[in-house]
């Protein structure tokens, strides 16, 4: 594809109107001057209850000690020291032999079901989940464990007690599939709330953790995507993605990614790999080039780019992974350490009081035509109204480049504190262009 022209994806007016097109998928976005700037703060609120040492620790149903809520442990991140690892398939007597700081569990409320790769695709459970599945039913606090959550998910799904026992005593424990093999998981973080939080508001964002966990945070939702690949080949696309808070969807206040496989790609990322198709330079030239073109860079390293995105609804960063790698779990570590340090950044940048969706994309397992691993950021600081149903016009309410000046007096505050990894703070624009190297993988 020959040079396309910028300015007609980003155009402002006289009186100060920014005119956007999303240059992926074609969404129109006006930001108008005076709409209103939510301020990037993490003040507390009147409204905040103190918290007490007691309260921190019992929060929640993803929060520590509250294990047998939620479906049994399918991995967990431990520390031993400076030396970190990952613990697979874990029985109930080892829940509280060691602090994990993260862990992985099936979500109760899959909405890819174990029923729907059985039934679909004759899917069926690896031998070791299997061995797993019996000796957790075989413990003597396994099988209570399952048992109430199969029936608090039954009685969920609106039936009665009598109706969901009757169920279990009638041993039909399809039930209990997608708690030890299905493909829709969830990565949980060890802290309720922020570090030394001394109100019930202060929750432990992604950008509340350190560079360091964030980084582990990362690991460990890789590797369940590496692990749900080697045991399910029916899947061709992972959906990982995070809702923070709950006017982002999140039905919890507690930090946590859902890792979601799919049979099929789904019509965003198909879009965007036909757009790789046609020009295999595209995410240069209509991302990190574009936004660089109209001064929207704020951040980068080695490994990584962030900008404020173009022709979105709500105010998004988008950050790109540099590398030639395009799935994340082809990423040297390096490469990795480098993106999740920018991807965090941005999310301390935005706070942890305001709600977020981060959404990854990536080249699909059964793709040739590569888009580099991306992931958008989308603060979800205003809502949807009539006037975008009526018109197709969506309103964003902050400029593009008031929010780059925000980010960046943040970002600036937040390295003095010595609370980021490692990212550069960029003045607009790129010094070189095609800073993304994804093309030349083939
Ligand atoms: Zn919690």
């Amino acid at each position: 594809m020959l040079s396309r022209k910028y300015s007609a994806y980003y155009h402002t007016m006289t009186d100060g109107t920014v005119k956007q097109t999303n240059p992926f998928n074609g969404t129109e976005v006006w930001s108008i001057p005076g709409r209103g700037n939510k301020p990037l703060t993490n003040a507390i609120p009147v409204t905040a209850k103190r918290i007490s040492g007691g309260t921190a620790d019992h929060s929640c149903i993803f929060c520590q000690h509250q294990y047998t809520r939620i479906a049994p442990e399918k991995s967990r991140l431990v520390s031993n020291g400076s030396r970190h690892e990952i613990l697979y398939y874990l029985m109930p007597d080892q829940i509280e032999q060691q602090q994990a700081e993260f862990r992985r569990v099936g979500n109760m409320f899959e909405i890819v079901t174990a029923d729907y790769w059985r039934k679909n695709y004759k899917y069926e459970h690896p031998a070791t989940v299997d061995q797993w599945r019996t000796s957790y039913l075989k413990h003597p606090t396994g099988l209570p464990h399952i048992q109430s959550i199969a029936m608090y998910k039954l009685m969920q799904g609106g039936m009665t007690e009598e109706q969901a026992e009757s169920i279990l005593r009638s041993g039909r424990n399809s039930v209990f599939d997608g708690f030890f093999g299905g493909c829709h998981d969830l990565i949980i973080g060890r802290r309720h709330y922020a570090e030394g939080a001394e109100y019930d508001t202060q929750l432990c964002s992604s950008g509340e953790l350190t560079p360091e966990e964030h980084f582990r945070y990362f690991t460990i939702t890789i590797d369940t995507m590496r692990d749900m690949l080697e045991t399910n080949p029916y899947i061709r696309y992972i959906s990982v993605f995070q809702n923070w808070l709950r006017s982002a969807g999140a039905s919890v206040d507690h930090l946590h990614k859902q890792v979601c496989a799919l049979d099929e790609w789904g019509a965003t990322v198909t879009g965007k790999v036909q757009m790789a198709l046609q020009d295999p330079n595209v995410f240069n030239e209509l991302g990190t080039n574009l936004a660089s073109q109209h001064n929207l860079i704020f951040a980068q390293n080695d490994h990584a780019v962030a900008f404020v995105g173009i022709g979105h609804r709500f105010p998004t960063i988008e950050i790109y992974s540099a590398s030639a790698a395009c799935r994340p779990f082809q990423l040297s570590r390096e490469e990795l350490r480098g993106f999740s340090d920018l991807v965090h950044a941005c999310h301390a940048a935005l706070g942890s009081g305001l709600s977020c969706n981060e959404e990854w994309y990536y080249t699909p397992m059964d793709a040739v035509y590569t888009m580099p691993w991306h992931i958008e950021l989308k603060w979800r600081v205003n809502v949807q109204a009539g006037f975008e149903g009526g018109t197709g016009i969506h309103i964003n309410p902050v400029l593009p480049a008031d929010f780059r000046t925000m980010l960046v007096e943040r970002l600036d505050a937040l390295r003095s504190a010595g609370k980021l990894g490692d990212c550069s703070i960029v003045d607009g624009c790129l010094n070189t262009p095609q800073p993304l190297q994804y093309w030349r993988r083939t």
